[in-house]
């Protein structure tokens, strides 16, 4: 039994390529090149950024994949009365980037363009978890304080900052817009 049956040659891809070291042997170049690239799309899958939370009972979670399309803090009066707070931040994705397991509780409202708002609370404990009609909407809001590690989110803009109260304190590094951006 030769050394490379018992695994004991070496580590991985130096094994086959001792022949390529001495000799330029093309087709060990291209098994490494092979080996090499499905190990970098491996860890580009794995390194995937996911943004996993839940209400305060556990009985609604979420899964986000990827970046989120934006990210910021809303000062409007409607997400101050469903929150209690001063601002909510929030997350949007495309709805096929995020998934939901566990029951919502949807409340609508209209929205400053005329549209109906959908917030979604935990029917258990109530808590306020996602924005959008979830499986029709295509795109579905994420509200930042649900998440598991809030320290992941990473606003960029401030909506809705007019009207608000004082103490609603906005960020300096945000950028504001009386209403929304567009
Ligand atoms: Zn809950
Ligand atoms: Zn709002």
């Amino acid at each position: 039994m030769s050394a490379d049956n018992l695994g004991s040659s070496g580590s991985g891809p130096r094994r086959y390529c001792r022949a390529a070291a001495k000799s330029g042997h093309a087709q060990c170049d291209r098994a490494l090149l092979r080996l090499h690239r499905s190990r970098m799309s491996m860890m580009t899958k794995e390194s995937a950024q996911r943004y996993v939370g839940g209400c305060l009972c556990g009985a609604l979670r979420y899964e986000a994949t990827g970046e989120p399309l934006y990210a910021g803090h809303c000062y409007c009066a409607d997400c101050r009365k469903a929150s209690g707070a001063g601002f909510v931040p929030f997350m949007g994705f495309a709805s096929s980037a995020v998934r939901v397991s566990g029951q919502t509780r949807a409340f609508r409202s209209k929205s400053a363009k005329g549209t109906d708002a959908v917030r979604n609370f935990c029917p258990t404990c109530s808590s306020l978890v996602l924005g959008g009609e979830v499986g029709k909407d295509a795109e579905i809001t994420i509200y930042a304080g649900s998440l598991d590690d809030p320290s992941s989110f990473r606003p960029t803009i401030a909506i809705f900052t007019r009207g608000r109260p004082a103490w609603a304190v906005i960020p300096p590094q945000l950028k504001m817009f009386e209403t929304t951006p567009s």
